[in-house]
């Protein structure tokens, strides 16, 4: 098997006879990319592995202009995750938090958390944004949740990360066609059901992609599309990090630029890229006239 081609990888799938669709992804040095901007606490490293694993696992069903964010903001010590997969397969990620961190990171024990799904592109302006209601402790129970809120067909998702990989399996019921049998399509999505939560993460860490599938699915009919490459990469620019300056205003960026004799460093916290703004490009920016839509996290 061909080893390059195992890691940092999105696999669209059918499950034939079943009447089941399915999106495998497996991360490893994108994912590990991410994993090393910041000392996690373990915890929290496995949460942000899993969401940057559904962020692409999102992807693999829509058609995608632009990005699509999974992004939860909360009052506690888990205070931002973010993570980002673009229409070109660049992934990114991060989190923010203030010690101590649980131990165990309940996402609907989380004080006054939204969870956001952003789909689309701040340049063109077209964004759909949808939030993912809080009640479940795991990030895949809760994206279960909006599927079946949003689309109206119940869905699978299975997460798993560690240090090395991260890994997320979707499976989404077809819509009903007149020429199937309902009763046999509803027999077919609960054994496929059954099948995934056979599934437990050491086997999904350490299994290749066609390998789990033909595993879990070998009398389903697994027919694999061809295989879509991922890789880590940030869409930050100096023309980004000038209107997050330009959206703080006057008072602010005179402040920085006092703070640091004369100069602004922004470095960009997803992939560590470095910004310098002296005065003259400072004076620059603040008299261009803000552009519409920007917003200030993250960039
Ligand atoms: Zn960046």
């Amino acid at each position: 098997m061909e080893t390059a081609f195992t890691d940092d990888v999105l696999h669209r799938f059918l499950l034939e006879r079943a009447g089941v669709r399915g999106v495998l992804v497996r991360l490893g040095p994108a994912w590990r990319e991410v994993a090393a901007r910041a000392d996690y606490p373990a915890p929290l490293r496995e949460l942000l592995g899993h969401t940057l694993a559904a962020s692409a696992l999102l992807t693999g069903n829509i058609k995608l202009d632009g990005a699509l964010s999974i992004e939860l903001k909360s009052q506690d010590a888990l205070r931002l995750l973010f993570a980002e997969c673009t229409d070109q397969g660049r992934l990114r990620g991060l989190a923010r938090w203030s010690d101590p961190l649980p131990r165990t990171l309940a996402l609907d024990a989380l004080r006054d958390a939204v969870l956001a799904i952003t789909i689309g592109s701040v340049e063109r302006g077209q964004r759909y944004q949808g939030l993912v209601t809080l009640q479940h402790a795991e990030l895949a129970g809760a994206l279960e949740n909006y599927f079946v809120q949003s689309e109206q067909l119940p869905a699978r998702i299975v997460l798993a990360a560690d240090g090395e990989h991260a890994v997320g399996l979707m499976l989404q019921k077809l819509p009903d066609e007149g020429g199937r049998d309902a009763a046999h399509d509803d027999d077919a999505w609960n054994r496929v059901a059954h099948l995934t939560a056979t599934l437990g993460s050491a086997e999904m860490l350490a299994t290749a992609p066609e390998q789990l599938l033909y595993r879990l699915f070998h009398e389903e009919s697994v027919r694999m599309f061809e295989p879509r490459p991922l890789a880590f990469g940030c869409t930050c620019s100096r023309e980004r990090v000038g209107a997050m300056l330009r959206s703080l205003g006057r008072d602010e960026v005179e402040a920085a630029l006092a703070a640091r004799d004369g100069e602004i460093e922004v470095i960009c916290e997803f992939c560590a890229q470095q910004y310098h703004f002296d005065r003259i490009d400072a004076e620059h920016l603040l008299s261009e006239s803000a552009a519409p839509g920007q917003s200030q996290t993250p960039q």
